[in-house]
């Protein structure tokens, strides 16, 4: 392109100054980490490769024509994708970004996507969370951070939504003014383009988040407010910025899209947060958490279990016991909790035992695994059974893969039975994501290595 042309048109788009701030980028830095940590800690993150990779992929070509009067050396851009429904997205200060899947199920291309993540990733570098609350000269930093922190872990999770924020954190950072919206469209025009993505896939999906069903405003339109005439002003920036490569091949998406649509489907925020707030047999009063995916490696000291007069077990000594109907699990911290009403762990072991009819091992351990398909269709087919020895007696064994009903990450099930004296199906269940499976495998081997059987 003819140089002057090209400084012309730069000249002709709407320069973006960022707003008064009097915070360093620093503290950016510090509050963002902060209540990164306790998002991590309340939202179901995927860690679903396919999905995050592509995700972080698209994020790293944004980061990567941030213009130069707007790079923060000192911020860190990550990406996390958030496995519920709603098409939202959010920026924390200082760089971290979380886009829920319901986005990406709703894009209708890329370039949709990229376009809420460029308006994002436009208040972070503009640094709009910081400057709104240099604004609310009656808070200090500290007030704020803890005020997003105790929203975020104390609060009653129900009375939060009632109010219409999730998860607490809109209140300090999230809920950007109209002007701090109209910047952000219009730098994250900029960058849209600059990465070569035509910016009024930024507009189409603004109208697809205004159309989003459900009760209430969608939150992100809340968080967002539209200064008005959105539409009209991002077209005409879409006029005065020159598109530099555009992005052609959005196999990634397809591929993504594709990939999405073979899971288990997102659950709405609603039921994520009632999940959270539910009780699990434990002490009344005790919220049992959904499970993080922060889990702690097996420890390698064993302690032993009896269960009343069927068996005794020893586990990892940092995997808990979860008491249930008719089996036990052992789990640890982060690996277990409720979703859809049932009893879930992403990391341990269950066991118990099955009444049949046939007392022959193979033919109940055929059933075992029908009445576990029938109620999870990700559930692959066995491997085939292996001949194993479970308490002095000859057990079988069976791996099979299947797709976490928590999380939508593949994860391995393993399966030994061997019979009790009355005929009934002893078995034992271990669970692991697949991409740890290895190391879970020896442990699984362990515990079941050390079952005896009281009978
Ligand atoms: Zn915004």
């Amino acid at each position: 392109m003819n140089r002057l042309l090209f400084a012309l048109l730069l000249a002709a788009q709407t320069t973006i100054t960022p707003p008064d701030n009097k915070y360093s980028p620093a503290d950016d830095v510090k509050l963002g980490l902060e209540a990164k940590a306790q998002a991590e800690k309340q939202l179901p993150i995927m860690r679903d490769d396919a999905v995050t990779s592509y995700v972080e992929g698209l994020g790293r070509r944004l980061v990567a024509v941030i213009p130069s009067n707007l790079r923060h050396p000192e911020f860190r851009y990550t990406f996390e994708v958030v496995n519920v429904r709603e098409i939202n997205a959010f920026a924390l200060p200082g760089g971290p970004m979380f886009v829920n899947r319901g986005m990406i199920e709703a894009a209708n291309t890329e370039g949709e996507v990229a376009g809420v993540m460029a308006h994002e990733l436009s208040h972070v570098v503009l640094r709009h969370g910081t400057a709104q609350a240099s604004k609310a000269t009656k808070y200090e930093i500290g007030t704020i951070a803890g005020a997003v922190l105790g929203a975020i872990i104390g609060g009653n999770l129900g009375n939060i939504v009632a109010q219409g924020t999730q998860f607490g954190l809109g209140a300090a950072f999230l809920r950007f003014s109209r002007e701090f919206e109209r910047q952000a469209d219009i730098e994250g025009s900029h960058i849209m383009a600059a990465a070569g993505y035509d910016p009024r896939d930024m507009a189409n999906m603004f109208r697809t988040i205004a159309k989003q069903g459900g009760s209430g405003a969608p939150q992100w339109l809340s968080d967002h407010p539209d200064p008005g005439n959105r539409e009209q002003y991002i077209t005409r920036e879409a006029q005065l910025v020159h598109v530099d490569n555009p992005v052609r091949d959005t196999r990634g998406f397809e591929q993504v899209r594709a990939h999405l649509k073979q899971l288990a489907p997102a659950p709405t925020t609603e039921q994520v947060m009632k999940n959270a707030g539910r009780g699990n047999g434990q002490p009344s009063g005790q919220n049992q958490p959904a499970p993080t995916g922060r889990v702690a490696p097996p420890s390698s000291q064993f302690r032993t279990y009896t269960e009343g007069d069927l068996f005794r077990v020893s586990v990892p000594a940092n995997w808990r016991e979860l008491p249930g109907n008719s089996a036990v699990t052992f789990a640890p911290d982060g690996a277990y909790g409720h979703t859809n009403g049932q009893s879930v762990f992403t990391h341990g072991v269950e066991l118990g035992a099955t009444r049949n009819e046939t007392h022959d091992l193979r033919t109940a351990t055929d059933e075992l695994i029908a009445s576990l398909s029938s109620g999870n269709p990700n559930l692959g087919r066995p491997s085939g059974y292996n001949n194993v020895s479970i308490a002095g007696r000859r057990g079988l064994r069976t791996t099979m893969s299947n797709r976490s009903e928590i999380n939508g990450q593949p994860e391995t099930i393993q399966v030994f039975t061997t019979l009790m004296r009355d005929g009934s199906v002893f078995y034992v269940i271990g669970v692991a994501p697949s991409d740890s499976f290895r190391d879970y495998q020896n442990v699984f081997q362990r515990i079941v290595g050390s079952i005896q059987l009281m009978d």
